[in-house]
């Protein structure tokens, strides 16, 4: 599923012919002096990181987190982890993957990364080939015109190039803050997991998710589904029409709502939160249609603001627009400083300017970001498509490229009559946990109405600007990311869309 096996031999392979062997003696550097520095020890640093130590085998990378961890993926805190019946595991940042091999959040590569402290960073009098983590460090300035950075103990280091890659913030509610600052929490790290994990494992815990978007909704169904035999009730409360409804067309949106509710979430759509007040050791939250609801833990997931803390102070151009930082197709935002992942606004050769807001994203900007770090001369543009993908429920599970939005206008074509092997059910938790893609097993009758457990079992949406195609959804539809970027930025035509969809197998019967 997902990223296809072949994109990752194209980068195994691109990486094999542009490897450079290691010199003999790797030159050594000055005290102070790191040729790379990349802050924030993120999903994009990690790339970039294997990026150019690729490239550049002798090359001293530094790279500065303000986490206690190394660099570790998201997106199974979301998901697998809560999906993971293994508590042991758990506790150990550990889950089962989508091919039920058992994984750990925490990014592993080929590189061995060396923690090191500022006290340590101090003692090291001339700067050798290696790479070297300092966690739990902010870097508070960035001077574009010195080629430095400063610790948040004041140390300076000077940099060769520089990597940009410090993600976003969860956004908050005013309304919040009368609950009680121990009574909501953002969701975005591995504390921020061990937090609301730790909260829902003892019983009868109510929780209150506020947002339709990506991590409520994947949230609501991954917290119902760990705490059903706990007694955990979970209720999710978001303006818009239906789950995911600024991404996917109304219908869907409402159709995705139904299967959330499936899961045991109680959905309130069209809703948004009046006020909250502590309600004895519990918080009373008060939506504007009256309604009130008594919860144990509040979890905000309303979108994030790009971290460009760090840059505005550096005088770095930002997008108003999108937010984030401004960088060319070569995620270059200033001579030597380079951007990747969450935080950058880039140009897209085929789409235009976008902010992107994925994993895939992070890795393959990440990579390019590196590439360019390392190069002597010739930088390359950013141009592979990213992906994304997200399970919401045992049959609903989707793959993305491009720009899914539901303004957009869209064509919608749906497997009229799904055969068994087509029918969603994608992460189908076998008895030993093992996750399977794509099995068969029909949704059980009273979840959706039959004409429409018809339409939307197995389909493409195709999201059109300006008569060209700029996004593909595919819906429990696996393995057709290779084929959906080739669609890309093509012009839609109807007489033609026949041809279009055929490589997605879907055919009206
Ligand atoms: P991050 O991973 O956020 O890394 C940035 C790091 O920089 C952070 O550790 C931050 O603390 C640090 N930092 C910031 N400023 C400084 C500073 N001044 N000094 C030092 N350190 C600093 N995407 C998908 O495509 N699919 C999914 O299924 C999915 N699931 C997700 C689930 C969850 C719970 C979350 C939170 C996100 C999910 N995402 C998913 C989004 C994905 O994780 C992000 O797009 C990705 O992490 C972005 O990587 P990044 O390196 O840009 O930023
Ligand atoms: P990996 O090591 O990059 O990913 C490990 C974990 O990260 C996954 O189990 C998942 O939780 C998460 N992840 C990875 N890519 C993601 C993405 N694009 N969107 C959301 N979450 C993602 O990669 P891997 O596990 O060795 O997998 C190889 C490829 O298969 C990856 O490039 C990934 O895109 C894809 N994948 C697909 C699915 C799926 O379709 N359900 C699940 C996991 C990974
Ligand atoms: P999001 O941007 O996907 O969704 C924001 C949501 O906030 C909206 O859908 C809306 O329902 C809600 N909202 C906004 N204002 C509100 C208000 N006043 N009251 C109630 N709700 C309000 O952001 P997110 O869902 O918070 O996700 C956080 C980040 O993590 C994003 O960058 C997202 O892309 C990423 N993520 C991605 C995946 C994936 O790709 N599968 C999964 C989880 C998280």
């Amino acid at each position: 599923a997902a990223e296809e096996p072949e994109v990752e031999e194209e980068i195994a392979e691109e990486a094999e012919t542009e490897a450079v062997a290691p010199a003999p003696s790797a030159p050594k550097h000055e005290k102070d002096f790191y040729p790379y520095i990349l802050i924030g020890a993120g999903t994009a640093s990690f790339a970039a990181m294997e990026a150019i130590r690729e490239k550049d085998p002798n090359a001293a990378i530094l790279i500065i987190g303000n986490e206690d961890i190394g660099p570790y993926m998201r997106p199974p805190l979301s998901k697998e982890m809560w999906f993971n019946k293994d508590e042991e595991s758990t506790e150990k940042l550990s889950f089962k993957d989508w091919q039920g091999k058992e994984r750990n959040v925490e990014l592993q590569g080929k590189e061995k990364i060396e923690t090191i402290d500022q006290e340590t960073l101090e003692k090291i009098e001339s700067v050798e080939s290696g790479v070297k983590q300092l966690k739990g460090v902010e870097v508070t300035n960035l001077s574009v015109a010195d080629q430095t950075v400063t610790l948040n103990n004041g140390k300076v280091l000077k940099y060769g190039k520089v990597l940009l890659a410090t993600g976003g913030v969860p956004k908050t509610l005013p309304v919040l803050q009368g609950a009680g600052a121990d009574k909501v929490t953002t969701f975005r790290s591995v504390e921020d997991f061990k937090k609301l994990h730790a909260l829902v494992k003892s019983s009868n815990k109510k929780i209150v998710i506020i947002g339709g978007g990506f991590l409520g909704s994947e949230l609501a169904v991954a917290v119902s589904h760990y705490g059903k035999d706990k007694g955990v009730k979970v209720t999710q409360v978001f303006p818009e029409d239906g789950n995911m409804g600024l991404v996917f067309p109304r219908y869907l949106s409402k159709w995705t709502t139904s299967q959330v509710e499936q899961e045991g979430v109680v959905v309130k759509a069209n809703s948004r939160v009046a006020s909250t007040k502590p309600a004895g050791d519990q918080v009373e939250v008060t939506l504007e249609s009256g309604e009130k609801i008594v919860a144990d833990h509040i979890v905000v997931a309303v979108g994030i603001e790009p971290n460009v803390e760090l840059a505005k102070k550096a005088g770095l151009e930002l997008d108003e627009v999108r937010g984030g930082v401004v960088a060319n197709a070569e995620l270059q935002a200033r001579q030597n400083v380079y951007c990747a992942g969450d935080m950058t606004s880039f140009h897209d050769v085929t789409l235009g300017r976008r902010r992107v807001e994925h994993y895939d994203n992070a890795i393959l900007g990440g990579r390019v970001a590196g590439q360019n770090m390392a190069a002597d001369k010739l930088h390359k543009p950013y141009q592979h498509q990213s992906m994304f993908w997200s399970d919401l429920g045992p049959h609903i599970g989707y793959e993305a490229v491009g720009i899914l939005d539901s303004k957009l206008s869209t064509v919608s074509i749906w497997t009229k009559k799904p055969t068994p092997e087509e029918t969603p059910a994608v992460a189908a938790e076998k008895e030993e946990g093992k996750r399977e893609r794509a099995t068969a097993t029909p949704l059980p009758a009273e979840a959706v109405k039959v004409e429409d457990k018809e339409k939307y079992s197995k389909g493409l949406v195709l999201y059109l600007k300006d008569k060209k195609i700029v996004g593909l959804l595919m819906w429990n539809n696996f393995g057709k990311v290779e084929d959906a970027r080739k669609i890309l930025g093509q012009v839609y035509d109807t007489e033609k869309v026949e041809a279009l969809v055929k490589p997605f197998g879907i055919h009206e019967e």
